[in-house]
């Protein structure tokens, strides 16, 4: 099986990537398309953070990658960083990595920096669009990001990837170290950015709450695709319900 989409926005095709001699990933296939939430789902050290990690383009010294990567029907296997960003590819890393010293607005403001250097001034209208999808962080305009909370730190890293307005948003566990009801609330606002057509590739190991929100769903073991599907049919799969969603994961 695989996800058919008819205009696919990311469509990723046997990516390997080697941490020196060590293969990480083993051929990965995988496609997004716009409007649609796509889950890639997995135990630790599976090569989730090193899948979003090579689509970005930003892999560690020792890293390498093969495979075809396509944004939009354009090829983007070889391209740097920057024209990845330039294309509409956004990553928010698991770390989130804000800049505590500057306020939240300030750090919204450098979510649209590169659309400003290409001489667009229009961020205020996506600013407007932000704080409208979180009412909280314009509560807290004006405070340091280094003083919220963690959920709304997630909430300061979505909404300066949404400023970049991208095409494609990759999501590196975004419920991580969140209380139960801020990771609800978080995955609740995910769903609500579907509707703006964006593409969300989410990585999780949150499976339950993630095969709620996706559209389809990849299972990755030991650098392979183990499984795949529609979401709610692989929330049905009895593998998938004994290995991820067993009653001890419970937290939704
Ligand atoms: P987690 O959920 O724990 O973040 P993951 O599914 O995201 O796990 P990765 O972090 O992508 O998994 O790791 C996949 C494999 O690659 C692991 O065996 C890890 O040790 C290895 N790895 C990751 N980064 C590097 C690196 N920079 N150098 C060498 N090996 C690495």
């Amino acid at each position: 099986m695989t996800n058919t989409v008819v205009s696919p926005v990311l469509e990723v095709g046997d990516l390997h990537v080697a941490y020196g001699k060590v293969e990480a990933l083993h051929g990965v296939s995988l496609a997004v398309g716009g409007g649609q939430i796509v889950t890639v789902i997995g135990p630790n050290g599976a090569g989730k953070s090193t899948m979003l990690n090579a689509i970005a383009g930003v892999m560690p010294n020792n890293g390498s990658m093969r495979g075809t990567l396509r944004l939009l029907g354009q090829d983007t296997a070889d391209v740097a960083i920057e024209t990845r960003v330039a294309r509409g590819m956004c990553l928010v890393p698991e770390k989130r990595e804000l800049f505590a010293s500057m306020t939240v607005e300030d750090n919204l403001l450098l979510g649209s920096y590169r659309r400003y250097q290409a001489g667009e001034r229009a961020y205020a209208d996506q600013m407007a669009v932000v704080y409208d999808l979180f009412p909280r962080l314009q509560q807290r305009r004006k405070q340091q990001a280094g003083s919220l909370s963690g959920g709304e730190r997630q909430m300061l890293a979505l909404g300066r990837a949404l400023m970049a307005k991208p095409q494609l948003l990759m999501l590196d566990e975004p419920s991580l170290g969140l209380a139960p009801l801020i990771a609800k609330e978080i995955f609740h606002i995910i769903v609500g950015l579907r509707q703006t057509g964006v593409a969300i590739l989410l990585v999780e190991q949150n499976a339950r709450a993630a095969l709620q929100v996706a559209d389809y769903a990849y299972v990755l073991e030991t650098g392979d695709i183990a499984l795949q599907g529609p979401a709610a049919e692989l929330a049905n799969n009895p593998k998938v319900i004994d290995t991820y969603l067993g009653l001890a994961k419970k937290s939704h």
